[in-house]
């Protein structure tokens, strides 16, 4: 089963991404190069990705003292990614890129992470370079980003810290100047960094010639004291390895060392490390300190690095819903092809009749469906919000601010959603599997293993959910919620008109009014204790109003479709969600609109 038809779907008949090159930016595009891309990637996915996923699962990266040792596939892997130019794929020409819309990109990724979502870490990479073409230097750029979209050096994003995960206003590492002269650095001003850095994926390896990490950092005050709160973290550029102006190593080794490697659930293929930064094991001219440049404004650390994070949290729903889709192919081939039991039947059932391969059954069905609904349903979601991002970037100033504001809304959806959702696929998967997805025979555990990060990194599900309620729905008035329930009501509007599809219509239009409803109201008392303390069942009922949205939309393309078994399959996907899901939002809203107090005033003597 291929993913293809589905991508060319939600690209073309649905999104219509081939209008993307009327754009200025996107003009040498049409849907031959759109298709070329694709194609690449669908190859390199299936012969560099695809056969090593198991290998990189069962052949954890390894630490000999003095280097990380991966498999020979991962090195490969990662080759013929950069060699593809997907590193660089949204960048200008004139450094090398393509000027491919985000849309395409995200789709021709997708493939990757179907194939084998941790054998590479392009993604850190490219967002580590998209940030430095925003908020660097000149000199920056040209040193490290082109070097990153090259292929050269990898890049790291290196965020928390053992005390500071969720919450990043108590991150301790210090940067301070760098002896005199230290602002007048040809790559920035230049500073010594203290600290330790834990979870920090590919922070360490031999792939590249030299790993950029991007560390957020705080700059003591006069008196020595760190800013507490998020005011005072600042972001510095870290290189493992020292380089000149010409992105040339100097042959000196910064101050940077593997404290070790975590070792990991699942995601085994990248690298995850505790990195010491300044502990002196590598001293730079005599001294302990890992040399940093300055990125930015001091004290606006976090705002740079926000500034990608509609982008890496779109990429952290699509590895989410690549790996529920990879669980869903396993899980579909394999119902296809297992005979067990027998159908029943009114006159009870005939045993001597021979036995008929599970999909026959209808719970078995029922659990496919869902994992067509989750996972299908996240990709169009994902590639919708892809969409946005190019909107954002190249739309007339009325419609990028839309975009931007949507954005705004749907980013926590498209984080988390699939991060749960395309979960629970995972998990179904290896139900339709019985006993043999229980063992590592077969992918899926797998699948299940590497998805559960999801939840996890790039802002817990918890965190999401209080941006949601806490910011994200409140922000300049409400308008992002207005502008989303604009486009929601658009879709049912159209959909009303197509008899298959009124009666969805309707159901969506009043669970809107109800998220609405409990919007307001678990807001009634402008109390943030009340209002959050369901920020999760209020993500959950949102995430789901928005997937029926998404449901109700692509249906209405795919009613016009011609090809008859997809255009089937779409919409029983769309009904199974509205039937069986869409239902689910009453159960989480009651207890946000109700400011259910069950689990915050519970005291944690009575656990
Ligand atoms: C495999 C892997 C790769 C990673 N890669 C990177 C990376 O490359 N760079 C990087 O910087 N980080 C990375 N991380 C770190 C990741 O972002 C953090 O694990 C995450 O932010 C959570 O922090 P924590 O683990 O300290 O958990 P905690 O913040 O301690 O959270 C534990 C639990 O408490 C909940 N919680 C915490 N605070 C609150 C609150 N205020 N209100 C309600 N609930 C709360 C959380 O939702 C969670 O359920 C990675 C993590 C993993 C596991």
């Amino acid at each position: 089963m291929s993913l293809r038809p589905t991508i060319d779907f939600l690209l073309h008949d649905w999104l219509g991404a081939e209008s993307l090159s009327q754009r200025e930016r996107f003009k040498d595009h049409s849907r031959e190069t759109f298709d070329a891309v694709l194609d690449t990637c669908e190859r390199i996915a299936r012969e560099k990705y695809a056969p090593f996923n198991r290998l990189v699962d069962t052949q954890e990266p390894q630490f000999d003292g003095e280097k990380v040792i991966l498999p020979q596939a991962t090195h490969d892997a990662q080759k013929a990614y950069a060699e593809s130019g997907m590193l660089s794929a949204a960048q200008d020409y004139e450094i090398g890129g393509m000027q491919l819309p985000y849309t395409v990109e995200a789709a021709a990724n997708a493939f990757f992470a179907m194939a084998s979502v941790s054998i590479g870490s392009g993604m850190l990479t490219t967002g580590n370079a998209n940030l430095l073409m925003k908020h660097g230097t000149e000199a920056q750029k040209r040193v490290f980003a082109l070097n990153e979209f090259s292929g050269r050096f990898s890049g790291t994003m290196c965020l928390s810290e053992p005390q500071a995960g969720s919450s990043l206003s108590d991150v301790v590492t210090r940067a301070v100047p760098d002896g005199e002269g230290f602002e007048a650095d040809p790559l920035g001003p230049r500073y010594r960094l203290r600290g330790n850095k834990m979870w920090i994926s590919a922070g360490e390896h031999e792939l590249t010639e030299n790993i950029i990490h991007l560390v957020l950092a705080k700059i003591p005050d006069t008196g020595g004291k760190l800013v507490p709160g998020v005011k005072g973290i600042s972001l510095f550029i870290v290189p493992k390895k020292l380089v000149d102006t010409e992105g040339q190593l100097t042959g000196e080794r910064n101050d940077v060392a593997l404290a070790g490697l975590n070792h990991k659930c699942g995601w085994r293929g990248t690298t995850n490390t505790l990195l010491n930064f300044g502990e002196g094991k590598y001293p730079v001219r005599g001294a302990a300190g890992a040399v940093g440049y300055l990125v930015g404004q001091p004290g606006r650390g976090l705002q740079c690095m926000f500034h990608m994070m509609n982008e890496a949290r779109i990429g952290v729903g699509m590895a989410a819903t690549m790996l529920g889709m990879a669980g869903y192919h396993a899980s579909l081939d394999y119902a296809k092809n297992r005979p067990q039991g027998r159908p029943v039947a009114a006159g009870g059932k005939d045993a001597a009749a021979p036995q008929v391969r599970i999909i026959e059954h209808a719970d078995v069905k029922r659990m496919l469906l869902a994992q067509k609904s989750y996972c299908e349903g996240a990709l169009a979601l994902e590639l919708y919000c892809a969409r946005l991002v190019d909107e954002q970037h190249t739309g007339d100033a009325q419609s990028a601010d839309d975009a931007r504001l949507l954005l705004e809304v749907l980013t926590p959806i498209a984080k988390s959603w699939p991060s749960e959702w395309c979960l629970e696929a995972n998990s179904l998967a290896i139900q339709v599997h019985g006993g043999y997805g229980y063992t590592r025979d077969f992918p899926v555990e797998q699948y299940w293993r590497d998805n559960r990060l999801n939840m996890i990194h790039e802002g817990t599900h918890g965190i999401q959910g209080m941006d949601l309620l806490g910011r994200k729905v409140l922000m300049e008035n409400g308008k992002g919620l207005q502008l989303l329930a604009g486009r929601i009501n658009a879709t049912i509007q159209r959909a009303i008109q197509v008899p298959e599809l009124a009666a969805h219509a309707n159901t969506l239009g009043h669970v809107l009014a109800q998220v609405g409803a409990a919007t307001k109201a678990a807001w009634a008392t402008g109390n943030p204790c009340d209002a959050l303390a369901n920020a999760v069942p209020y993500l959950q009922a949102f995430g789901h109003t928005v997937l029926a949205w998404i449901w109700l939309d692509v249906a209405l393309a795919a009613q016009a479709s011609h090809d008859a078994p997809a255009r089937t399959g779409r919409l029983g996907a769309m009904r199974y969600f509205f039937h069986y899901e869409l239902p689910k939002t009453g159960a989480w809203l009651l207890v946000v609109s109700a400011r259910d107090q069950t689990c915050a005033s519970l005291p944690e003597t009575a656990f």
